[in-house]
């Protein structure tokens, strides 16, 4: 184990010539990019009156995230919701119209900015947090980063169009991410609305509302009309208390940077969606690979505040460099410790890329022994075909290879081209996307290579099935 002098001055908030000094001093001349062991590295930060603690590499993040909270600390907090569903249905409109309607009942002329996230307050009072960038891609690769963000998703169905491929695929996206859905059915002001088709179809796929019975939450709406947003609402806080939501909010601060851009005047600027503890000023905080102190924290409206506390999203002033979209947020004791993450993930990250060298992280074979060693029998895949029926037939028979001990997973399956949201969907899932008849578009095509997720293209259904059979097969517990 060995250390750059530079690294150790920086962890201890010295001066690296200072540390120089203090070596030389001990009979050793070195430059600040030298190397030195442990063992030197521990003496020299108690001769400049530090206490050390010597980590394991992997104990870094050790207390980062998650550590639990006593039962009698949770509070209630509010929901924090995705907007989800096929293209021109009107996610836009939805988030729009719910926005400033809001804003006008609130503060009259009240200027709303877009910071990638928006609370409103439902009509009995209590505040909903919305993620204002409506689409899968987002909300998945999301979670592929292990950041659980939306409690509730609202999935948008035109009742003059009905349910269409995206609706299918968001209605997959929420279930691989066990999150409930509520149906606003948008568009009821239009003379060729049918509501109960929409009802019907989306039985079909396993949602069923309560109107038919099920336990699934819908509304009619019209975001162009402004009809029953507040219905909506209300929708959405029956879900949440059914979710008895909660967060300790007397703790330090954790969060996901929902968006983060580089403002030329203000630097970093990024967008935190604050999940538990209470965010404030001074805070010094780490998301990926940078850190920050906290130096104003602004809400939706531009608003200065002190303090975030759970749900509550606000953009932060501060970063030293822009974090992505996805990234946990910590807050941390000190700079040094701070440092001590940001540059551990920084090396793994490089790490990593040097180890993959552009090899696939999920591929077939790799599945078999991860699963295999993980014991799971599970066998995930996302399947896009070019006609529904060669997408049912295939799906049939990868139903019939299933014994009891392994079984094909499909997480997805849908017609059209591979997209970058059923790569960012294999990703979160660990799945292997499969194309018959279909080829990726440019952007999955990227974001697969990026993320190492194998896509495995098949005109033949005999030969898809007999591949995925083999990998399988692969995956029995051998018989002694
Ligand atoms: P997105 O692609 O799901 O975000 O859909 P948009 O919000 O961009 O809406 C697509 C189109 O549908 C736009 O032309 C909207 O004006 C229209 N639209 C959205 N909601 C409604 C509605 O409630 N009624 C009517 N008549 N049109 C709507």
């Amino acid at each position: 184990e060995t250390i750059t002098i530079q690294e150790l001055a920086n962890r201890m908030s010295e001066r690296g010539v200072d540390v120089i000094r203090l070596l030389m001093k001990q009979g050793a001349l070195h430059k600040i990019t030298d190397v030195i062991d442990a063992d030197t590295a521990q003496l020299v930060a108690e001769e400049l009156g530090h206490t050390v603690k010597r980590v394991a590499e992997s104990d870094v993040e050790e207390g980062l995230f998650d550590m639990p909270d006593a039962e009698d600390a949770l509070e209630s907090r509010p929901p924090v919701v995705t907007i989800m569903g096929h293209v021109d249905h009107g996610k836009t409109s939805l988030l729009d119209a719910i926005r400033q309607a809001n804003v006008v009942a609130g503060e009259a002329g009240g200027i709303t900015q877009h910071i990638g996230a928006y609370q409103v307050t439902a009509p009995n009072g209590a505040p909903i947090t919305f993620i204002d960038t409506p689409g899968h891609a987002a909300f998945t690769a999301m979670r592929a980063r292990g950041a659980k963000v939306t409690d509730i998703v609202i999935l948008v169905v035109a009742a003059d169009d009905g349910v269409m491929p995206q609706t299918i695929e968001a209605i997959h996206h929420a279930k691989a991410a066990e999150v409930p859905l509520i149906v606003a059915i948008n568009k009821i002001d239009k003379p060729d609305a049918k509501p109960e088709r929409v009802r019907t179809e989306l039985l079909q796929h396993e949602v069923q509302t309560e109107t038919f019975g099920g336990e699934t939450l819908e509304v009619e709406v019209s975001a162009k009309e402004k009809l029953n947003l507040d219905k909506l609402l209300d929708a959405i806080i029956l879900q949440s208390e059914v979710l008895d939501l909660k967060a300790n909010p007397e703790r330090s601060a954790e969060g996901t940077v929902i968006e983060a851009r580089l403002d030329k005047g203000r630097g970093p600027v990024a967008t935190v969606l604050v999940q538990r503890g209470t965010l404030h000023i001074g805070d010094i905080i780490v998301a990926g690979s940078q850190w920050g102190r906290v130096r104003a924290l602004l809400d939706d409206k531009g608003a200065v505040c002190p303090s975030a506390g759970p749900s509550f999203p606000v953009e932060i002033l501060g970063f030293s460099g822009t974090p992505e979209a996805g990234d946990r947020v910590a807050v941390v004791e000190s700079e040094a410790r701070a440092r001590e993450i940001t540059e551990y993930r920084e090396r793994q990250r490089r790490e990593k890329l040097v180890a993959r060298g552009g090899g696939a992280r999920t591929s077939l074979t790799d599945m078999m022994s991860q699963l295999k060693t993980a014991g799971r029998k599970e066998f995930p895949l996302v399947i896009k075909g070019d006609v529904q029926g060669s997408v049912e037939a295939i799906i049939a028979a990868l139903d019939k290879l299933g014994t009891d001990e392994v079984g094909a997973r499909i997480v997805h399956a849908g017609v059209g081209g591979i997209s970058e949201s059923d790569i960012a969907l294999a990703e979160a899932s660990n799945a292997v996307v499969i194309g018959f008849n279909v080829r990726a578009h440019k952007e999955a095509r990227e974001a697969s290579e990026r993320g190492g997720i194998e896509i495995r293209y098949y005109n033949i259904i005999y030969n898809l099935v007999d591949d995925v059979k083999a990998a399988m097969s692969g995956l029995l517990a051998p018989t002694l």
